[in-house]
């Protein structure tokens, strides 16, 4: 599933392609991802507005777009389970499962996303209220006490808890707990400030790098992680430690990751390197 660093990276890589440039036709193939609007409502809407900026919010991107009438509008995207961007020559085929489609200039920027758990929402109500944002200069170790502090959960679901902190999910928060030597089940608001630091350094050390290997992946017109079946080896070529990998030997010490499920999804932790 897209956690912020894929979400960021498709951001800055859209972002330079289409940057000024005008929406000329939005034809939407699946209306399940534009509700509450129609899909003639939603490409009327968007048709012709120019593409001002692109941010990101939490797992989310905001299109910062100007109407024909000099109008400002939001769109809030969100890639759901398996929606990925595609840009595309005009004459290429679309993707299977393409949802929406952009004509922008002489490209297509399409919304693909088989399992349709993405969304494509208009206006400023439609921006999700999130916690910090991970990778902000704000973000720092003690801003990431004062969020576990409130909380009396398992260290792991208050990670993923969007009203705590934006943008991390499961793959990021079992990776940076494995990183941060932490035990995935110790209470939020029990971590020592020392121990809270090591997750701060790990999470913005994962995530940060995970945004440049998407980069090079999308320049490169390769799978990111959650789109391959298969995963890299090494966490050097964008392995990972633990997460699902059931079973396999911890590639510090050896010992079979464990599996558990906590909040009704699964965590993956080294019983030995993750200890209390
Ligand atoms: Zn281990």
């Amino acid at each position: 599933m897209p956690e912020l660093p894929e979400v960021e990276a498709f951001g800055r890589w859209l972002l330079p392609q289409i940057r000024g440039r005008r929406l000329e036709a939005v034809t939407v193939l699946k209306p399940r991802l534009v509700r509450p609007c129609s899909a003639h409502e939603f490409s009327r809407a968007l048709e012709g507005s120019r593409i001002r900026g692109i941010q990101r919010r939490g797992k989310s991107l905001l299109w910062d777009l100007v109407s024909p009438g000099g109008d400002e509008s939001l769109l809030v995207s969100h890639l759901g389970m398996t929606g990925s961007w595609e840009v595309l020559s005009r004459e290429a085929p679309l993707p299977r499962h393409a949802a929406v489609v952009f004509a922008v200039g002489d490209l297509r920027v399409v919304l693909d996303d088989p399992r349709q758990f993405g969304h494509l929402r208009l206006g400023a109500a439609a921006v999700p209220v999130l916690g910090p944002e991970p990778l902000d200069e704000a973000f720092t170790p003690e801003r990431l006490g004062r969020v576990l502090a409130e909380c009396h959960r398992p260290v792991k679901v208050a990670l993923m808890d969007p009203s705590r902190l934006a943008g991390v999910g499961n793959l990021y928060a079992s990776e940076a707990l494995f990183l941060a030597g932490i035990d995935p089940t110790t209470p939020a608001d029990r971590l020592e400030p020392v121990a809270v630091a090591r997750v701060h350094g790990a999470l913005q050390a994962i995530l940060s790098a995970a945004v440049e290997r998407n980069l090079r992946a999308l320049h490169a017109h390769r799978p990111m992680l959650y789109q391959q079946d298969g995963l890299p080896d090494s966490p050097a070529e964008g392995g990972l430690w633990v997460y699902d990998r059931e079973g396999l030997p911890c590639r510090r010490c050896g010992s079979p990751i464990h599996r558990f499920v906590q909040s009704g999804r699964s965590t993956y932790q080294c019983p030995r390197c993750q200890q209390r």
